[in-house]
């Protein structure tokens, strides 16, 4: 499975697509040549902190 990477250059935005095997390893851009670091784990940031707690109501 090939993890989707967005180059962190602003005036290039290239979607990349790098195997599972670089992860923690460095890419290089094939549209600009700016290196960056495939993150070890992947997957939505969001922290499940907003969620509302059902079970604890003060009643
Ligand atoms: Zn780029």
């Amino acid at each position: 499975m090939a993890i989707t990477l967005l180059c962190p250059k602003l005036t290039c935005r290239a979607m990349l697509r790098v195997p599972e095997s670089v992860r923690g390893k460095r890419v290089r851009c094939p549209e600009c040549g700016t290196a960056l670091m495939v993150p070890l784990k992947t997957g939505p940031t969001r922290q499940q902190a907003s969620q509302t707690p059902k079970s604890k109501s003060p009643q």
